[in-house]
C-alpha cells in the first residue's frame, strides 16, 4: 500500500450504533426510503440520527443520471417518479423525530423539471406533517433550469444548499454534467428570489487543489451570496473513483474555517469528517437569530 492509501489515525471511527438507531433503519427499510446517511456508511450517522435529531433523505430514487467521480449512487436510467415519496418522507420525518431535516436527490436529467415538483411536495408534506422541523433542500443544479428553481423554492425551505463539490479547475475532473459557474449561478438566483433564506455550500478537499484554490473558492462564494461553507475530506468510495491526493490535518481544517469566517462567511464547518449535512441544525438557528 502507497503512504496516501493509508488512512491517518483521525480519519478512523466506529460506528455506534444502539437501539433506538437500529429502530430507525427499520422504520426506513418498511418505507423504501434512501438516505445519504447509509448510501455514504456516514461515519458522523450515530449523532446526527439520535443525538441531533437529524437526516439526509435521497429522494427520486436511488438511480442517477450523472456520474460524479467522487460519488457512490449509482448510474443509469431512473424508475418511474414515485408521487407517493413526499407522504412517506414526512411519516419517516415524523417517527423519527427529527428536528432538522436535510433534503437531498439524484440528479433527474431525464425529466423537464429535473424533479423539482416532487421534491418541492416533499418540502410541504414534512412541513405539514412536522412544522417544527427545519428543512434544508440539497438540489442538483437542476440543469440551470430556473423555472425549476421557482418551483423548488415555492416550497420554502428554510436554508438552500448546492455544492460546488471542488475548486474550479477541478470541477471537470470531479463532476459530471456540472459546471462551476452554473453552480454559483443557481446560488445567486437563490438569492434574488428569496433574500433571506441562507445559502450554503460544500467542498471537498483533498482532490488534489492548491490552498490558494481553496481561497479562490470562498470568494467566489462570497461574491455569491454564500452565507454558510462546507469542508470536509475527500474519501474514496470505491477503487474506481477519484484517489485521495491528500489527507488534511485537522488543524488545517481549523486554518481554513478561520480563513472562511474572516472573509464573511456566517458559519463554516471544517473538518476531517465535515459533510455537507453536518451540524446543519445548528446552522439553521444561527441563520434565523441573524
Ligand atoms: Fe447523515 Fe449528513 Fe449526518 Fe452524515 S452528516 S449522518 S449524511 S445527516
Ligand atoms: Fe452523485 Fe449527485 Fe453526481 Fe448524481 S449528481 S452522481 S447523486 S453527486
Amino acid at each position: 500500500k502507497t503512504e496516501i492509501s493509508r488512512k491517518p489515525k483521525w480519519l478512523k471511527t466506529k460506528i455506534n450504533t444502539n437501539k433506538s438507531y437500529n429502530d430507525l433503519k427499520k422504520i426506513m427499510r418498511e418505507n423504501n426510503l434512501n438516505t445519504v446517511c447509509e448510501e455514504a456508511k456516514c461515519p458522523n450517522i450515530y449523532e446526527c440520527w439520535s443525538e441531533r435529531k437529524t437526516a439526509t433523505f435521497m429522494i427520486l430514487g436511488d438511480t442517477c443520471t450523472r456520474g460524479c467521480r467522487f460519488c457512490a449512487v449509482k448510474t443509469g436510467l431512473p424508475n418511474e417518479l414515485d408521487w407517493n415519496e413526499p407522504e412517506r418522507v414526512a411519516d419517516s420525518v415524523q417517527l423519527m423525530g427529527l428536528r432538522h431535516v436535510v433534503v437531498t436527490a439524484v440528479a433527474r436529467d431525464d425529466l423537464n423539471d429535473g424533479g423539482a415538483a416532487v421534491f418541492a411536495e416533499t418540502v410541504r408534506a414534512i412541513r405539514r406533517k412536522n412544522p417544527a422541523c427545519t428543512i434544508e433542500v440539497l438540489p442538483s443544479d437542476m440543469k440551470g433550469d430556473y423555472e425549476s428553481l421557482h418551483t423548488l423554492m415555492d416550497s420554502k425551505p428554510d436554508i438552500f444548499n448546492h455544492n460546488i463539490e471542488t475548486v474550479r479547475r477541478l470541477t471537470k475532473r470531479v463532476r459530471a454534467r456540472a459546471t462551476y459557474d452554473r453552480s454559483l449561478q443557481l446560488l445567486k438566483r437563490v438569492k434574488s428570489i428569496a433574500p433571506n433564506t441562507p445559502t450554503k455550500s460544500s467542498i471537498m478537499v483533498g482532490l488534489g487543489e492548491t490552498k490558494e484554490e481553496i481561497i479562490q473558492a470562498m470568494d467566489d462564494l462570497l461574491a455569491h451570496d454564500v452565507d454558510i461553507m462546507t469542508i470536509g475530506q475527500y474519501l474514496q468510495p470505491t477503487r474506481k473513483h477519484l484517489d485521495v491526493v491528500k489527507y488534511y490535518h485537522p488543524d488545517e481544517f481549523l486554518e481554513l474555517k478561520e480563513i472562511a469566517l474572516e472573509k464573511g462567511f456566517e458559519h463554516c464547518e471544517s473538518g476531517p469528517l465535515v459533510r455537507s449535512s453536518y451540524h446543519a441544525d445548528e446552522q439553521v438557528s444561527q441563520a434565523s437569530a441573524q
